[in-house]
């Protein structure tokens, strides 16, 4: 099997997943952490995630050296309303205010998964804006238009400790909110939180694991957005 073939059969977590209760609906369980192939997405992507994505691709130009950009790297896209284009341009001055500092991005080898080297699970979840600092120190900004992002949950810190391995053993985790130019104290993650948040995730996935090897509907709140309704035998 190659490594390819292996990484489209080993099961697959994100966030969402990982806070799963027990009561959380198996099928669909066992096909988005299984089976990822098949579905039908039945929601729309929202516009303000989209104005995050469009600022955050400018600031990762903008750091494609070291250093601090200016106003100029980010020039008005004028392919977004009238409104938006007041978001990301609020969303970028905070950016600028927020981190003075020199940074230049260092992009992960997978941008969305990382494979977990001993049990080959996927761990997913994006990583915004990893890099490094004027010394050298590895550092991840979790930069997001609002605060939503950047309130990490245990799931959201256990992904984010697992998926910057590569960056290096000890990673600052940055965090702020643009358009409140509010910065948060930065999460450090070393070896030790590491190893915890590992602990944490692999008996997590191993408990969804179970619950999706069962593999049967469980009409309910995870009904909401399944992208497996159309297939799905209670709603035939
Ligand atoms: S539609 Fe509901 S019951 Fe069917 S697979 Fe999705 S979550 Fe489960």
């Amino acid at each position: 099997m190659t490594l390819d073939e292996f990484a489209e059969e080993a099961p697959r977590f994100t966030a969402r997943h990982l806070r799963a209760g027990s009561d959380t609906c198996s099928l669909r369980l066992h096909r988005e952490i299984r089976q990822r192939k098949g579905g039908a997405r039945n929601y729309g992507s929202s516009r303000s995630f989209d104005v995050e994505r469009r600022l955050l691709t400018d600031i990762a130009t903008a750091h494609s050296e070291l250093g601090v950009p200016d106003r100029a790297a980010f020039p008005t896209p004028t392919d977004l309303s009238a409104e938006e284009q007041r978001v990301y341009q609020a969303a970028m001055i905070g950016y600028l205010t927020v981190f003075p500092e020199p940074f230049v991005v260092a992009p992960l080898d997978d941008e969305w998964e990382s494979i977990d080297p001993e049990l080959g699970y996927r761990w997913v979840g994006p990583v915004t804006l990893p890099g490094l600092d004027s010394e050298g120190r590895a550092r991840v900004r979790l930069a997001a238009v609002t605060s939503r992002s950047i309130q990490l949950d245990e799931a959201a810190h256990a992904l984010i400790a697992l998926r910057t391995e590569s960056l290096g053993e000890l990673v600052y985790i940055d965090r702020a909110a643009l358009i409140d130019a509010d910065r948060l104290e930065p999460i450090v993650i070393d070896a030790e939180v590491r190893a915890q948040a590992r602990t944490w995730a692999v008996e997590r996935a191993e408990r969804l694991l179970a619950i999706g090897d069962d593999a049967r509907p469980r009409m309910g709140r995870d009904c909401m957005g399944c992208p497996y309704v159309a297939q799905c035998p209670v709603y035939r």
